[in-house]
């Protein structure tokens, strides 16, 4: 028998959620603050309480990184085909299309060259609402022109990551991303072009087994999740307790896999300073 009993019913931290009118208010995941939209958004998404950093699309980081303006975005029509005619709970082709009418986005990354304070740079950015910031063909080849763009006009790279992996739907054609991308790097890397690599939450899957990883400087946001495979199935397979903040950029900073932590805010200057040392 239990000890103690609930009084009341229906009291748990879901029926907090009710009351918030849609658009104005947001409930932060890290401390449960109720924070008004404005606030949140002077603070660049991220909590005034606990610094919790809420995920943020392409069209926020290029203002937040890049100098005003100064972006010029490449292969901005690109659109996805459906090579396997894939079907799952709806048609691969309609997913498609409803995701890129809902959110006036083409794919799950903008590319383009910008500027951060003066420097001339290749810079791009995924968008995880697009079907989870997945990679598919389009992401890849986008980013592999990309990665052409810095190599040619011998520009620093920054790409911004957001993603939970290779495109399911579009099966082996993801996984020729991972190819693709890392050989243009491999280029790239012998040309000696400076690559920054900025992981946010979450950069899971084929990303962080691609180009996520391969940076010349690895700068994470707090808190992140950073991984291959997600906690469980690791737990599952190798049948033992993952340690604390397992995959959280902190804990990949302790192993050597991320070279700075920077909050939302330093990030501009972050960049900018490594950028500067790198020159
Ligand atoms: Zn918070």
């Amino acid at each position: 028998m239990a000890w103690f009993r609930r009084s009341k019913q229906n009291i748990s931290p879901d029926s907090q959620k009710k009351d918030l009118p849609d658009g104005l208010w947001e409930k932060c995941p890290g401390c449960s603050e109720i924070i008004h939209t404005k606030h949140l958004a002077e603070n660049l998404w991220t909590c005034l309480k606990c610094n919790y950093h809420f995920r943020i699309g392409s069209k926020e980081y290029i203002n937040i990184l890049l100098d005003k303006n100064s972006f010029k975005e490449m292969d901005k029509k690109m659109k996805s085909a459906d090579p396997l005619e894939f079907t799952d709970r709806k048609k691969y082709k309609d997913r498609i299309k409803e995701t890129i009418k809902k959110l006036g986005i083409n794919d799950a990354v903008r590319t383009g060259t910008g500027k951060i304070n003066g420097k001339n740079v290749a810079f791009g950015c995924m968008d995880f609402k697009f079907i989870g910031g997945s990679m598919g063909s389009v992401v890849g080849e986008k980013i592999a022109r990309l990665i052409d763009k810095a190599y040619k006009n011998k520009i620093p790279l920054i790409i911004l990551s957001a993603s939970g992996g290779a495109r399911m739907m579009e099966g082996a054609y993801s996984l020729m991303q991972l190819a693709k991308t890392s050989s243009r790097l491999a280029r790239l890397a012998e040309a000696k072009v400076p690559y920054i690599s900025v992981l946010t939450d979450p950069t899971t899957g084929g990303t962080t087994a691609s180009y996520a990883m391969l940076g010349d400087v690895h700068i994470a946001e707090p808190k992140a999740l950073i991984g291959f495979a997600g906690p469980r199935v690791i737990k599952q397979t190798i049948g033992r307790d993952l340690p604390k903040g397992f995959q959280r950029s902190e804990f990949l900073m302790e192993q050597g896999f991320i070279d700075v932590i920077a909050n939302r805010k330093d990030l501009k200057t972050t960049i900018s300073n490594v950028l500067n040392l790198l020159d």
